[in-house]
């Protein structure tokens, strides 16, 4: 198909209908007929483009927060060439990736394996046909979709890793990392962490009686009402069936029973409505904590906090306990 017809084609496969608005590339070049050239090409094909007059220029774009994805960048330019943008951004090493298109000049043609190792995706022979040009841009925006695509997937994957599908909350591994994580800091700075451990009372009866749905619904509200009683900096995550993990850095003990006593009125305090029926949901708490705490001493926390919620069961449920070493004993 000839040139123009490709450009004038009333269904043209290299039309950037990009996420509803012009992908923006950035032009460094320090030949100002080449400059006004790419920049009404670039227009032209419904891109963005931002010009740079040399290489200094160039650097200040791609180093910005913003940076534009799709670069083209001349070899030869004063101060900073081509090639050494290319070295700088691909050892900053960002995310998301750009993607640079080198222009070379004839006569540069036998360094080509030193840009391609400086990091440049592809390469330009100047003086080069608009529609070669466009095609290589076309190509590198595919590129730069299918990486995104991979983002979003290492990141979807990524959150499925570390939550509990039911109640979106933290997984027993994430919370486990996350008290792992304060008990660390707290050893740095010489402070207290607390753990929490929660126990819906009666749960079996709840899904015997009014289903499984119900007894989903429970686990969601509570997991819910947690969270808003509590501090943001605190860690909630599911630790088992009913059970619910959470670590409060900077806690003694004192202030630990007052996190558990406000967390506990916030789910006994209001009915629960599920499986379209209304019905009062109560959680015993078993706290623990240690002043100043190590990083080795996660297991005993939550061996701890699971004996005081034991305690809080055997003493009438709906209540918090904190540790104390005779229930140890007993
Ligand atoms: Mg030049």
């Amino acid at each position: 198909m000839p040139f123009d017809r490709v450009m004038t084609a009333a269904v043209d496969p290299l039309t950037l209908a990009h996420h509803g608005r012009h992908t923006r590339v950035l032009a460094a070049e320090d030949n100002p007929v080449f400059q006004s050239m790419l920049r009404s090409m670039l227009t032209k094909w419904g891109y963005d483009p931002i010009i740079a007059r040399d290489g200094a220029e160039a650097w200040r774009v791609l180093a910005a927060e913003d940076a534009p994805r799709l670069a083209i960048l001349d070899w030869m330019m004063p101060g900073l060439d081509g090639v050494e943008i290319c070295r700088r951004v691909r050892a900053a090493g960002r995310e998301p990736y750009i993607y640079i298109l080198l222009l070379t000049a004839r006569t540069e043609s036998q360094d080509l394996v030193e840009g391609m190792e400086a990091g440049a995706d592809d390469y330009l022979t100047k003086p080069f046909v608009a529609h070669e040009l466009r095609v290589r841009l076309r190509a590198g925006q595919r590129i730069l979709d299918l990486q995104s695509e991979l983002v979003a997937a290492r990141e979807a994957l990524r959150v499925q890793a570390t939550h509990d599908n039911l109640t979106g909350i933290a997984n027993r591994g994430a919370i486990l990392d996350s008290l792992r994580t304060e008990l660390s800091r707290a050893s740095r700075d010489r402070r207290p962490v607390a753990v929490l451990m929660a126990d819906v009372d009666r749960f079996k009866q709840i899904n015997d009686t009014r289903g499984h749905q119900a007894g989903d619904e429970v686990l969601r509200e509570v997991a819910h009402r947690m969270k808003s009683a509590m501090r943001n900096y605190d860690a909630v995550g599911r630790y088992g069936g009913e059970e619910f993990l959470v670590a409060l850095p900077g806690c003694d003990g004192d202030g630990a029973l007052a996190q558990a006593e406000r967390i506990c009125e916030a789910i006994g305090g209001e009915p629960f409505r599920a499986a379209g029926s209304v019905f009062g949901v109560t959680c015993s708490m078993g706290v623990s904590w240690r002043d100043p705490a190590s990083p080795e001493d996660a297991d005993a926390l939550i061996r701890e906090a699971d004996l005081a919620l034991y305690n809080a069961k055997a003493l009438g449920r709906n209540r918090v306990e904190s540790y104390a070493p005779e229930l140890a004993e007993a």
